[in-house]
């Protein structure tokens, strides 16, 4: 298995852009591309670029407001295809596909699943694009009617994010069940939850079926605890991403003044990265709240005091208010 990048893209936008000095960025994945494609570009077109070597996690993850600075004509951003090939002023999106063969698990899931599951939505991210369709119509022909969301804004149809399941939740009347194709647990997990629906994720690359249900009920049982803890924090700090596309100051200030209002000291915090070493260092902090990405909250084992996501916040607003913690799950769009 490897990931093809699509470099006859790349050479489109190019030919098509004509820039003098690129920025080529990455997630971790596929960090290990990047040498190769900076010389190809370079030696091949007489491009300079330069590697913008910071993780990038998604679509919200991007240089755009970087790229000025850095005097970059345009930015190639690997592996985050949406159904748009442009975001910003600046950034170009690469689509990387795994060339891993579906048939075997999807073999697996017929012989499982055949006879139990009428209709099934699957579900996959942007690696898989291309084989999506092919994957729908291989389980329809063997006696698994599936089928996948139309696209939602962004998202293509049958793509979901970590923090985005609408094309899950557009089906959730029609299926009986969701197959998330991949091996993310923490999106297969978020499908789960936002839908309440059995999901299975079926992993192409060690040919292996998990039902996630066990998986989303720790997740949802951490997440309530972390409410609960926070429910008795003096002190609470709000951390306000500075990537572009998590950015939310107007949601943290509200946080912030409803907090406040129930007598909880608060800080404000910025930051980038946001990891459990480095909340280490604040001590006067009882409990962290993060209006950057859910799954920093809910998918992070190593915090050592409650980090709550915008909903969860949410959640424990409620309670503080004297409510019901409510679903933090049933939004198809995760803050
Ligand atoms: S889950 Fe987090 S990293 Fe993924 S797209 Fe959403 S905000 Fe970005």
């Amino acid at each position: 298995m490897s990931a093809i990048i699509r470099e006859e893209q790349i050479q489109n936008i190019i030919m098509r852009e004509k820039p003098k000095r690129i920025g080529i960025q990455a997630p971790d994945g596929l960090i290990g591309s990047v040498l190769a494609l900076s010389d190809s570009i370079e030696s091949r077109y007489g491009v300079e670029t330069v590697i913008l070597f910071d993780p990038s996690y998604g679509i919200c993850d991007l240089s755009n407001l970087d790229a000025e600075r850095i005097g970059l004509d345009l930015v190639i951003n690997l592996g985050h295809s949406v159904n748009t090939e442009r975001v910003g002023k600046y950034t170009f999106l690469i689509d990387v596909e795994y060339d891993v063969d579906f048939i075997p698990v999807l073999d697996k899931a017929i012989a499982q699943f055949k006879g139990r599951l009428n209709k099934v939505g699957v579900l996959t991210i942007s690696n898989h694009k291309a084989q999506l369709d092919l994957i729908i119509r291989y389980l329809t022909d063997r006696g698994i009617k599936a089928i996948r969301g139309p696209g939602h804004g962004v998202l293509f149809g049958g793509q979901v994010f970590g923090c985005n399941y609408y094309n899950a939740k557009d089906l959730v009347e029609d299926v009986d069940a969701f197959f998330f194709y991949g091996q993310s647990r923490f999106h297969a997990i978020g499908v789960r939850l936002v839908t309440r629906k059995p999901t299975y994720l079926l992993d192409p690359f060690f040919n292996v079926i998990e039902d996630v249900t066990s998986g989303a009920e720790l997740i949802e049982r951490k997440a309530i605890l972390s409410v609960l803890k926070a429910k008795e924090a003096r002190t609470v700090g709000i951390i306000v991403s500075l990537k572009e596309g998590q950015f939310f100051m107007k949601q943290a200030l509200e946080l912030k003044e409803k907090l406040s209002s129930f007598g909880k000291k608060v800080f404000l915090f910025t930051m980038r990265e946001i990891t459990a070493q480095r909340l280490r260092t604040i001590k006067g902090v009882d409990a962290f709240l993060e209006t950057a990405c859910p799954r920093v909250a809910l998918d992070d084992e190593e915090f050592d005091r409650p980090v709550l996501s915008y909903d969860q916040g949410l959640a424990l607003i409620r309670l503080l208010e004297g409510g019901e913690l409510g679903d933090m799950f049933s939004s198809p769009f995760w803050v």
